[in-house]
């Protein structure tokens, strides 16, 4: 089949292809939507995580919104910027690099920001580029953990004493400097970015070195079911009235590098029923695949069903969903509300799967989900299961609404 079909709404996709493989419904203009929210609203520098959905169109489309800058991690995303975009710029993000990884960075690709966390990859860096002006070393922090999906923290990260020493060392190397914090991603605490302001504002004090670069990472939250959380306007005054607050020279650059509340509602995931037994149903993708996040973040997709030939029933029950692998840990973590008469052979339309879905998905037990088409219909966000209860397809009315059995049923129920 064709590959980034394009189609007006995910219905007629699934009219035409009548897939039995998962297939990505991108929506470009929802993620030009959300990048330009971003870079309007947001008081800095916007980067792209390229970790959280590196698939071509959607870093086209963020490119056409207008992001020149992305965050890479590794030597491919790298690759797969520079030869793509040629007036983006690459930042070298990841605190721990090979030294051939270094290397290519500067020499292939010329990347001239870096982080680290340690003094032991401030060596590396320079061993390898020979440091000096025009190089930027920017040093992440860890910060306090908040409510978020994860704790990066945990992993990466200089403590404030540590971070001061490693600012000096930057600057003695000649390099310009900077300071980097992730407060962790699904972050639904606005206070996280403010707090972590404060320990930057500690080692800024204390450090006494002129910072080039303020970079306030990710983390910023997207809307999944039972999970709503703050606008991001209200993120990004917090972070304005923050920053400030902060001694920082005139022409330091303030930068954030969301992934997933850039991409997250601009990607639908339909799958289809393989077999039914009893109240579960075995689908064609699952949590080693594009739904890990169900296990790993806790996060809750908006569902609906959706059958070609014939209704759907009104009454709702709670389903076990299996994945498409002979592994027993491969099923969501929670029971789905969905139509009591779901069967084999209808598809199901999961919103919200944009973000750390087709980057976290193995090949394991020889499922891959390959196929992305384009849709310029609106996004399946947990709303629109609110106020779009019903679709049409061959000019019947249907019923689709389905939510995760818990909690606020009656919120979304038909
Ligand atoms: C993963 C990651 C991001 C993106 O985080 P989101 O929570 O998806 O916004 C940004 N910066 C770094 C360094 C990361 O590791």
């Amino acid at each position: 089949m064709k590959r980034d079909s394009h189609f007006k709404d995910v219905d007629s996709m699934i009219k035409a292809l009548k897939p039995g493989y998962p297939v990505y419904c991108l929506r470009p203009d929802e993620l030009k939507k959300n990048a330009k929210m971003f870079l309007d609203n947001f008081p800095g520098r916007v980067m792209y995580a390229v970790k959280c959905n590196p698939h071509l169109s959607v870093l086209k489309a963020f490119y056409e919104a207008g992001i020149r800058h992305f965050d890479t991690a590794s030597l491919a995303e790298i690759a797969t910027i520079r030869e793509n975009f040629h007036d983006a710029d690459c930042y070298f993000m990841h605190p721990v690099k090979a030294r051939s990884a270094i290397l290519s960075a500067d020499k292939v690709y010329r990347v001239d920001h870096y982080v680290i966390d340690h003094e032991a990859e401030l060596k590396k860096i320079v061993d390898v580029t020979g440091g000096g002006n025009g190089q930027v070393v920017i040093v992440r922090l860890a910060t306090p953990q908040y409510d978020a999906a994860f704790a990066l923290s945990e992993k990466f990260g200089a403590t404030p004493d540590e971070a001061v020493e490693l600012l000096k060392k930057v600057v003695a190397e000649g390099c310009q400097t900077g300071l980097a914090f992730h407060v962790g991603s699904q972050c639904r605490d606005k206070q996280a970015y403010a707090t972590a302001m404060e320990v930057v504002k500690d080692v800024i004090e204390r450090a006494g070195v002129n910072l080039h670069y303020l970079d306030c990472g990710g983390g910023f939250p997207a809307h999944y079911v039972e999970d709503q959380p703050e606008p991001l306007m209200s993120y990004f005054q917090t972070i304005k009235e923050e920053v400030s607050k902060l001694p920082l020279r005139g022409d330091c650059t303030l930068m954030c590098e969301p992934g997933r509340a850039l991409v997250a509602s601009g990607v639908s995931l339909v799958v289809q029923v393989h077999l039914r037994k009893e109240n579960s149903i075995y689908i064609n993708d699952g949590v080693y695949h594009s739904l890990s996040e169900t296990m790993t973040a806790n996060v809750k997709m908006p569902m609906r069903v959706v059958r070609l030939d014939g209704t759907v029933s009104d009454k709702k029950a709670p389903f076990k969903i299996f994945g498409p692998t002979c592994d027993c840990t491969d099923v969501l973590p929670y029971e789905v509300m969905l139509p009591d008469d779901v069967q084999e052979g209808d598809w199901i339309e999961i919103g919200q799967c944009g973000a750390y879905s087709n980057s976290m998905s193995t090949k394991f037990n020889g499922f891959f989900p390959e196929t992305y088409v384009t849709v310029d219909a609106p996004p399946l966000t947990p709303d629109a299961l609110d106020s779009d209860m019903s679709t049409s397809v061959k000019g019947k009315k249907k019923k689709i609404a389905a939510t995760p059995a818990e909690g606020e049923d009656e919120k979304h129920a038909a």
